[in-house]
């Protein structure tokens, strides 16, 4: 890529068009004084495909759509949309407060296909800080044709979301035609060829693990299901969806967490693993009722359950299929197990910003574990050098708490940025979002904690 001098310079770009740039797209839309352009790898805007299983639904109300809880009165709402679809009525009389996921998926695309400046079939693969001009270069691939461009913006926005995730023991499966091994993101594409197999494994418990579980069980006969279903947690564990417990999902406890020292929140993070790694009550409740009626008749069904199992290693049989070593924690035991086929809803990770920002490496914060830092208007610390803002969307767990990737939080986060960009309450936001009052409004508790957790590592704050 040869040097040039900016022509036009934007306001702001974002890279990834996923739901929450997605939202900042659809709010920053009415402000015609913005010039905004959006890049994306895919072809068209798609959420999660190979998981879009019939009957699963949202685990958030279709409130928590790219705009409402910022403004509900935007033309992007999700109500909106049934509308322009004919589908109020219908939506109306089903009481839904959770949609379905296709329905959300449509949803979005038809936002994003309304929307102007949206640029799909775009990889971005740098960005560098140009000194001299005080903007931000963006170097991308148009994918298909193989151009290359630049585009010159005083503010990015980051909204690359999260990849699949498989444990290292795992990764050197390749899938082969005789015994698929397929990650659940891309579930639905290999879900006849996994059918196929005489016996199935899949590893994992959160919601796509429950999810894809139940579709292979309600996909098989009664009395010849031939499915494993394994974790490493200790139980097949409810999700916290109590009305309070909810409240973790809210400004007020993203504030509050913010404000805690990095100790004290990388400890908070790993405790509240219930909060968002767990499975929804209604899809445990549907796989039991599921097993259950199987059972009506006499006898168990051909499926094993166990949690507290981690599959150590695996690897392919000369005879076909597959062999999985499994370990025991709690017992101290360990097993084999032959399977034909294997899913493995491992959960998924954020991308890494750092392939992408590795221009701007000189000029970037981290904290004590090396990971980016990001201020309470989702900017990227960087040095004061750097006069344009990096701003990142759902990939600030450490900094912002479980609510980083939550839809419910994404108009609020989208707010929050455009607010602070244009310098202007564009979106006036709530000064208060929850019932609790999270922490005590004490000088000093914050260095008590963090000494505390700096040293002993683990234990709650106990209250005073
Ligand atoms: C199956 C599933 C169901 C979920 N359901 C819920 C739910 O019900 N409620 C809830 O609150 N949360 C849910 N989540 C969590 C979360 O809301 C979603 O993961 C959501 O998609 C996050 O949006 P995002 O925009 O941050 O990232 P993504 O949706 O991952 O989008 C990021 C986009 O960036 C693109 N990209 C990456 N790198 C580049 C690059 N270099 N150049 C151009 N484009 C790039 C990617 O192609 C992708 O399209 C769910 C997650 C999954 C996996």
């Amino acid at each position: 890529m040869t040097p040039s001098r900016p022509h036009r310079v934007l306001d702001l770009a974002g890279i990834g068009i996923g739901p929450a740039n997605l939202s900042l797209a659809a709010l920053a839309q009415p402000r015609t004084d913005l010039r905004t352009a959006w890049y994306e790898q895919r072809p068209a805007f798609h959420w999660h495909p190979g998981l879009l299983i019939e009957g699963t639904t949202l685990q958030v109300p279709f409130l928590a759509d790219l705009v409402t809880l910022a403004d509900p009165t935007s033309p992007w709402t999700f109500l909106n949309y049934l509308r322009a679809r004919q589908r109020l009525y219908p939506f109306y009389f089903a009481e839904r407060f959770h949609t379905p996921r296709a329905e959300y998926d449509a949803y979005c695309r038809w936002v994003s296909t309304h929307l102007e400046g949206l640029h799909f079939d775009h990889r971005v693969d740098a960005v560098h800080w140009d000194r001299e001009a005080a903007v931000f270069t963006l170097d991308h691939t148009r994918l298909g044709t193989g151009a290359t461009a630049r585009t010159h913006a005083r503010n990015l926005v980051v909204g690359i979301g999260t990849a699949p995730h498989v444990p290292g023991a795992l990764r050197g499966l390749a899938h082969t035609s005789t015994a698929p091994v397929v990650h659940s993101a891309d579930y639905l594409d290999h879900r006849e060829r996994l059918l196929a197999a005489d016996h199935i494994t899949v590893v994992g418990s959160g919601q796509s693990g429950a999810e894809v579980f139940l579709d292979l069980l309600r996909a098989r006969p009664a009395g010849r299901e031939r499915l494993h279903w394994l974790t490493r947690s200790p139980a097949f564990a409810p999700m916290e969806y109590s009305k309070l417990g909810l409240e973790h999902f809210t400004p007020d406890y993203t504030r509050y967490f913010h404000g805690l020292g990095e100790p004290v929140r990388d400890h908070l993070t790993a405790r509240q693993w219930q909060l968002y790694k767990a499975i929804d009550a209604g899809t445990l409740a549907a796989i039991h009722d599921e097993l259950y009626r199987r059972s009506i008749t006499g006898g168990w069904p051909d499926t094993t359950l166990t949690p507290g199992v981690t599959v150590r290693a695996a690897h392919r049989r000369t005879e076909g299929g597959l062999l999985l070593h499994l370990d025991h924690a709690e017992q101290g035991t360990t097993s084999h197990l032959p399977t034909g086929a294997l899913v493995l809803a491992t959960g998924y990770r954020e991308r890494p910003l750092a392939p992408l920002l590795s221009g701007l490496a000189p000029h970037l914060r981290h904290d004590a574990a090396g990971r980016h830092q990001v201020d309470d208007r989702y900017r990227l610390a960087l040095d004061p050098a750097v006069t344009g803002s990096v701003y990142v969307q759902n990939a600030e767990r450490h900094t912002h708490g479980v609510g980083a990737p939550d839809l419910g939080l994404l108009a609020h986060r989208s707010a929050v940025i455009l607010n602070h960009l244009t310098g202007r309450d564009c979106y006036p936001l709530p000064e208060r979002t929850a019932f609790t009052t999270f922490g005590l409004n004490t000088t000093g508790a914050r260095a008590v904690a963090e000494r505390r957790f700096a040293t002993e590592g683990t234990g709650q704050i106990s209250p005073r």
